[in-house]
């Protein structure tokens, strides 16, 4: 099968004053049509800049695309002209973003926003454009639609308002939909709601999903697939059993440590990973996690570690995978 969207060596940096910042490091991952990746990893990790870069939505300058390929259907999308990816750009590909009320326009009506996407994307105006609002604000689960159209952003509660931008994202029924941090402003109660649809939708549509996320619960309910992200590179990647059940870098273990368990005895402490992530503009020589990691070792210091590959697609960018490195027993990693 071919992948939907297939990223090859993307490098983007940006321009500042001290120096030039690697905000994605020849990063590689495929996203096939039905299934849903989600990236994870700190703020700051490159999770953004690599959705940002997907839509192509990366002010140049200050922001570079160093080197790569964004291959979306078969073709590459830094090849594109500004007028084809206007095209691509909420049709084939949509974004929605963890704050609706910065991403809707305050002086439009809900109707009016989904209806001139409509126009654009679909040739759907007039009373069928209308319907057809009505039809997609049902699906994402608001009520009266027809009513609620005619409403402006700020009368809508922060869960209807992700709705909406759902709703807005699906008008044009996209085959790769980026959903970058979609629940994170909401109530937990709300949060699983607007999940649940996604699923749902996804599900009815084939579409393709994107999962940007720092909730870990959420990537592991939703996705397939994982990517984590570690100071602009993917460190490991595998299925979201592998990711959960075998992980192998130590970043994914002291992200893991940090999630509460339902298990866990009352007193036992959250644990944060100790450190901060890298500045950008100055990565660490070697491992980039080699400062924060309680298994460095000499090599980490000094060289990028190889990729190793196991089965069904797990890759770790860990100098521990390395056959005469010392064994970590994985029970150790959790405990202390
Ligand atoms: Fe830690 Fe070394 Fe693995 Fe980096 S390569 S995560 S420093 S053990
Ligand atoms: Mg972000």
């Amino acid at each position: 099968m071919e992948p939907l969207l297939d990223i090859a060596d993307l490098t983007v940096s940006f321009a500042t004053d001290d120096g030039p910042a690697q905000a994605v490091n020849s990063i590689s991952f495929q996203v096939f049509s039905g299934e849903t990746v989600g990236i994870v990893g700190e703020s700051g990790c490159g999770k953004s800049v690599t959705a940002h870069a997907i839509m192509q939505l990366i002010a140049t300058p200050p922001g570079k695309y160093d080197s790569g390929r964004i291959s979306f259907a078969g073709s590459d999308l830094l090849q594109k002209s500004e007028q084809e990816l206007e095209k691509i750009r909420g049709n084939t590909i949509s974004m929605i973003f963890q704050d609706a009320l910065t991403a809707l326009n305050p002086v439009l009506t809900i109707g009016r926003q989904i209806t001139e996407l409509l126009a654009v994307h679909q040739r759907l105006t007039g009373r069928a454009a209308q319907l057809r609002a009505a039809e997609l604000l049902r699906l994402v689960g608001i009520p009266l639609p027809e009513e609620r159209l005619k409403n402006y952003p700020h009368q809508f509660s922060g869960g209807m308002r992700q709705r909406a931008m759902i709703a807005m994202a699906l008008s044009c029924q996209p085959r790769l939909l980026i959903a970058d941090e979609p629940t994170t402003a909401l109530d937990v109660t709300i949060q699983a709601q607007i999940l649940d649809l996604l699923k749902e939708l996804q599900t009815s549509f084939n579409t393709a999903v994107i999962l940007i996320s720092h909730d870990l619960g959420a990537i592991a309910g939703q996705c397939q697939r994982v990517l984590v992200m570690y100071a602009g590179r993917i460190v490991e990647a595998g299925t979201v059993l592998d990711i959960f059940k075998q992980p192998r870098h130590p970043y994914t273990w002291g992200l893991l440590k940090s999630v509460p368990r339902l298990d866990a005895a009352p007193k036992q402490r959250l644990t944060a990973i100790a450190g901060q992530p890298p500045d950008l503009r100055r990565l660490p020589d070697g491992c980039h996690f080699h400062p924060r990691c309680p298994h460095a070792m000499r090599i980490c210091a000094e060289r990028y570690p190889q990729t190793t590959a196991g089965d069904n697609g797990h890759l770790v960018n860990c100098w521990l995978q390395h056959p005469a490195a010392p064994r970590i027993n994985r029970e150790d990693w959790y405990k202390n």
